[in-house]
């Protein structure tokens, strides 16, 4: 499907993706968090794991689990904000935006040119 600007008909069409942008950052940093507040549990895992190797071992093993829980947290924070951001990206802001006269529309504007109101002819 090619997007065209209910205002001019330009087919030059740039997302702009904000919220995308902004969830996925929330998302990666709350995931992170999460995860190092569940680091604990990561550390007793890679803990229990060094035991074979001695102290040295559970020392090496309790900080990789820690790093470990973290980074997956974070990257299952990013993805899930990622989904969440596309969502407000498309239904609630205007992400789409026309190069040749600078219009902001929505994905509803961009299906059915008809369904611009007044309110959506401004830009931000
Ligand atoms: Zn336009």
């Amino acid at each position: 499907m090619t997007l065209r600007c209910p205002r001019c008909e330009s087919d030059q069409i740039a997302t702009k993706n904000y919220a995308r942008m902004v969830t996925c950052s929330i998302g990666t940093i709350a995931g992170a968090v999460r995860g190092w507040l569940g680091a604990a549990s990561g550390a007793e895992l890679g803990a229990s794991l060094g035991i074979v190797a001695g102290p040295p071992g559970i020392a090496i093993g309790g900080i990789a689990g820690a790093i470990v829980g973290a980074l997956v947290c974070g990257a299952t924070g990013a993805s899930a904000g990622a989904v969440l951001g596309e969502i407000i990206d498309e239904s609630v802001l205007k992400n789409f935006l026309c190069l040749s006269c600078e219009f902001s529309f929505g994905k509803v504007s961009a299906e059915d040119p008809e369904a611009v109101t007044a309110s959506e002819m401004g830009t931000w």
